[in-house]
């Protein structure tokens, strides 16, 4: 499938079926902790990047055929989702064939653009991402789109959080010397503080981040967060679970995913071996995917990650 992947497991959502309606990667931001690489289509335009009626498609049979194994519909793009300018749509398909709740995760620089306010009111959850409490910290975090402006958004949050209905959970990058200071964070508090989301994630980046210089804060800030943010869910742990796979196809289901979610080995192991697929089996298929250059592995914090090529 080219659009729609997993079910995968994950931290908040349980088992979500992700919905990926852009190329990769394309994003109004270049944030230096992204996962997925550098931005290679940076743009503000919202545009459908692919025929509306292929996605709908896919969606249909990835719903028909997950229905009983889904926790969440999730759109979550190889970037920004709320770039796809027919994103009201697709949701609105989701929701005609499934009653999964529907999930947007979202940088949440749109949120004061009125299309894609109409998309996201019609969901369940959204997920936004806020890591800067200031426009400079936030210019520094995020590299955004220059048409993109901090209080305008933050404007856009406090009024979307208004008018929704459903769950709005914040997300924050926490990354060691950069946003982790307490006046930084003091800053962010009191932006949230006018956005009142229903919950905040606390997240640091446990995967390979786009630039080398960014790293896990020290076990030490969390007395820090716990005294700033009161409450406040830290979520610095790897995701545990499989993930649901459409076929046998090793490369095909391998590859699908790592494209939106850069895995540790020990989790695709976990996934795949079978009585057919050892360990060692399953490693050797994983090096000789690298020598084709399809995929490539990259070690942080001790682990094996791998991504594609
Ligand atoms: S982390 Fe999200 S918002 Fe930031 S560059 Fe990557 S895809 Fe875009």
């Amino acid at each position: 499938m080219k659009f729609v992947y997993g079910p995968v497991p994950s931290r908040r959502l349980g088992r979500s079926l992700g919905i990926d309606p852009l190329p990769s990667k394309t994003c109004n931001y270049q944030c230096i902790y992204c996962q997925l690489g550098k931005t290679t289509c940076f743009t503000n335009r919202r545009s459908n990047f692919y025929p509306k009626e292929e996605i709908i498609s896919e969606i249909k049979t990835a719903i028909e055929l997950n229905e009983d194994n889904i926790d969440y519909v999730t759109f979550v793009g190889s970037g920004e989702p709320t770039l796809y300018k027919d994103l009201k749509e697709l949701i609105q398909y989701a929701k005609k064939i499934s009653n999964k709740p529907i999930c947007v995760i979202t940088n949440g620089s749109l949120l004061n653009d009125e299309g894609v306010v109409d998309a996201l009111l019609l969901s369940n959850v959204v997920l936004p991402s806020l890591d800067a409490g200031d426009e400079l910290l936030f210019k520094k975090v995020n590299r955004p789109h220059p048409s993109l402006k901090f209080e305008k958004i933050i404007q856009g949050f406090i009024d979307f959080r208004k008018n929704f209905r459903g769950k709005f959970w914040i997300e924050i990058m926490l990354m060691k010397e950069i946003n982790d200071s307490r006046n930084q964070l003091k800053n962010l508090k009191e932006k949230i503080d006018l956005i009142q989301p229903d919950r905040i994630d606390i997240n640091v980046p446990i995967r390979p981040p786009t630039e080398k210089w960014v790293k896990i804060p020290d076990k030490q800030i969390l007395s820090r967060l716990n005294e700033i943010f009161i409450e406040c869910n830290c979520i610095n742990f790897p995701e545990e679970g499989t993930f649901l796979t459409f076929s046998s196809d090793f490369e095909k289901e391998l590859l699908s995913v790592i494209k939106r979610h850069p895995l540790r080995q020990e989790q695709i192991i976990m996934n795949f071996s079978s009585t057919i697929l050892s360990e060692n089996h399953l490693k050797q298929l994983l090096y000789n995917l690298e020598s084709e250059r399809k995929i490539k592995r990259k070690i942080y914090n001790n682990q094996i990650f791998w991504m594609l090529y």
